[in-house]
């Protein structure tokens, strides 16, 4: 099968043919009909996240956002079944262990993240396999797409557990996402489905734009102003009463944490660069007079994808207004190499492989 191989960090990722993968016991193997491309995928491809003890390695095949059809199952796989139009979560489960049976699968205690590691391959590619099928994978329901899901892709799922579980979005509060990159559109236009009144702020206006279309309120550019956090408290009278870091570097975590008003969430979804290698100083005295909650946010569990999918079945939630292109495998290096410069507006989705 046609697969987009690492061979080198930060080099054009090799197309080539592999061997198609066989199912194990308890896994299934997807024909991929759709892929996101992610600043995960970047970071992947960077070989950032040592310090999270993941490296990915020369042979990798990234990708970690498919929806397709099952095309084989192993022998002790029983709920799933050839033909079944299913989502790949991409922080994969053992199903098992304490954090997976309380409904954790996203802090699973043997995470396997989706194309970042050996063991499990990525969906750059005509097929996946994906281990402990009745556990990880997703049916769709009808009406929603390929290209819909790999739209929701992680962001999505990420943004929408962030500001609908971990964090507490009420009618008409003020929710400032720092950074507009696809975790950062995804989080303003599911904030806004929520109820909340949504300052989006970034460097670069197209983005903004953007942004306003998915139900923005206000948009700060941060190039054209000394202090973000004094915008966001000008804006709100006050400040946020929740704010995400939607990027992972240090200043859009400081503007986060800095834009809040008294007994504000602040939510870091966005995980660091080489740069940070995740250590960010932070106001910590200010947060604790503020009463300022820091909250750590991952994917979403598997068991909670039917929310997202009733409110993308009723259009409250339109993934595919976040998808800027389809590509093909080929053009997924040129996709990478572009985030570099934060140059990609919405999310780029392989559809032909
Ligand atoms: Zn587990
Ligand atoms: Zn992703």
């Amino acid at each position: 099968m046609r697969a987009a191989v690492l061979e080198e960090h930060a080099a054009p990722l090799s197309i080539k043919d592999v061997d198609a993968p066989d199912p194990t016991p308890t896994g299934a193997v997807v024909e991929v009909e759709a892929c996101g491309v992610c600043r995960s995928d970047w970071h992947g491809w960077q070989g950032d996240w040592e310090w999270l003890g993941i490296e990915t390695q020369p042979g990798q095949i990234l990708g970690h956002e498919p929806a397709g059809r099952v095309v084989a199952v192993g022998d002790e796989v029983e709920g799933i079944n050839e033909g079944d139009h299913v989502a790949v979560p991409f922080n994969l489960g053992d199903g098992v262990c304490p954090q997976c049976q309380r409904g954790h699968s996203n802090t699973c205690e043997n995470v396997m993240p989706l194309g970042f590691i050996q063991e499990v391959q990525g969906a750059f590619a005509e097929q996946v396999h994906v281990p402990i099928a009745d556990h990880n994978l997703v049916k769709l329901p009808d009406g929603v797409s390929s290209v819909d899901m790999a739209g929701l892709g992680c962001r999505f799922m990420t943004s929408f557990h962030a500001l609908a579980h971990r964090a507490d979005v009420g009618a008409g509060d003020w929710v400032a996402i720092h950074g507009c990159g696809g975790v950062g559109l995804s989080a303003v236009h599911i904030a806004d489905a929520l109820g909340g009144n949504v300052i989006a702020v970034d460097l670069k206006d197209e983005k903004l734009e953007k942004a306003r279309e998915l139900g923005a309120v206000e948009t700060i550019n941060a190039e054209d102003v000394d202090d973000v956090p004094l915008e966001v408290k000008g804006i709100t009278d006050g400040g946020a009463a929740i704010a995400m870091d939607a990027l992972g570097i240090e200043t859009t975590s400081q503007n986060s944490v800095g834009s809040l008003d008294t007994r504000g969430q602040h939510i870091q979804v966005g995980l660091t660069t080489q740069e940070e290698q995740g250590m960010i100083h932070l106001p910590t005295d200010a947060m604790v007079m503020g009463e300022i909650e820091f909250i750590g946010s991952l994917g979403m569990p598997v068991t909670r994808y039917d929310e997202i999918f009733r409110m993308v079945a009723t259009g409250k939630l339109r993934p595919s207004a976040v998808v800027s292109e389809t590509i093909g495998l080929e053009d997924v290096s040129d996709k990478l190499d572009a985030m570099t410069d934060f140059e990609t507006v919405g999310i780029p989705v392989v559809d032909e492989f």
